[in-house]
């Protein structure tokens, strides 16, 4: 077993590409979206799974290694000589140390996003069970991702289109956005989710920050308040399945968000340990 001392297996990679997903208003807000080559044909991942990338230590450090995750925002594909190529969105992470008031930048969230294509660096995994696609082509699928959780929908609402480019049941995308349309994919024509469904079954609502900021709270509450009724119903349907992804937060907006809709906080809790012995709830969601 792999303690928090002991790095993981690795594998060597290359990146491919390294482009803007989101213009940064300051340093933290910035989004980035890479292409990484994995040199090793056998590995396999999906909507839903994660990637590690380990990120070089300064001289000071005293951790043994630096290694994060990243969830997989594209269906992977192969070069000629089998090798995976995958995409991931990355957050650049720019904090302020809670005491001194420094600025503190996250190793390898910047290590990722300053990274040149053509360089070299060392992956994880994957990790993580993916989200599955329910084997009825009527369940009803309610997405739920905000801020680099949209990444792992984009990948299954087109891992989804491949399979059953009729899928009958109804598709219901909920994500988080700085403005109406400055999100990760929606104004870049060739990557817009509405494209692979048609109006009826598939609709897209975006969750606005109340300030024009990437890191502002999401107004789930908005998003969900005219359509409390809707989801409700198709929640209670036996053929339903719910995913989020995202920051913890949103996980945690969605508890009470869903208590309130249902009248108490308890048959929420009571709902979710339903679905998810059901495996009709799934989630990637971390700090
Ligand atoms: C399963 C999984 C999937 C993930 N998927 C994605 C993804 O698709 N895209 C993505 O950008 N990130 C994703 N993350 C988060 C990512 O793994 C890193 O935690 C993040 O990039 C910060 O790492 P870092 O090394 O840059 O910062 P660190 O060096 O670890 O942290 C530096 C400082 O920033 C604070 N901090 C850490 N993370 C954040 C944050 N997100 N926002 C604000 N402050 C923070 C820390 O408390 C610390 O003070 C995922 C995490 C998990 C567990």
């Amino acid at each position: 077993m792999t303690s928090n001392k002991t790095p993981p297996q690795t594998f060597p990679a290359k990146l491919l590409a390294n482009k803007i997903r989101i213009e940064p208003t300051d340093d933290s807000n910035e989004i980035r979206e890479l292409v990484i080559e994995i040199d090793h044909a056998d590995f396999q991942c999906a909507a839903g799974q994660s990637i590690g990338v380990l990120a070089p230590l300064p001289q000071d450090s005293d951790e043994p290694f630096h290694l994060r995750w990243y969830s997989i925002a594209d269906i992977p594909g192969k070069d000629h000589h089998g090798r995976p190529n995958v995409t991931i969105c990355v957050r650049r992470v720019v904090t302020k140390h809670p005491i001194t008031g420094e600025t503190v930048r996250g190793l390898a969230s910047n290590y990722l996003c300053d990274l040149k294509p053509g360089s070299s660096l060392n992956v994880a995994g994957p990790k993580g069970i993916a989200f599955p696609i329910p084997t009825d082509p009527t369940a009803t699928l309610i997405l739920i991702g905000a801020g680099t959780g949209i990444a792992p929908f984009r990948v299954f609402i087109k891992t989804l289109h491949r399979k059953y480019p009729e899928w009958k049941g109804a598709i219901r995308l909920f994500y988080g956005s700085r403005t109406g349309l400055d999100t990760l994919y929606r104004n870049d024509p060739s990557e817009d989710l509405q494209q692979y469904f048609d109006e009826e079954t598939f609709k897209a609502f975006s969750a606005l920050s109340p300030e024009p900021n990437w890191a502002d709270p999401i107004a789930w509450d908005l998003a969900f308040s005219e359509r409390g009724n809707e989801i409700l119903s198709l929640i209670e349907k036996p053929n339903t399945y719910i995913y989020v992804a995202g920051r913890e937060e949103v996980r945690k907006n969605l508890d009470t968000l869903f208590s309130k809709l249902l009248g108490s906080e308890n048959r929420w809790n009571l709902m979710r340990q339903d679905l998810e012995k059901q495996n009709r709830w799934g989630e990637l969601v971390y700090g």
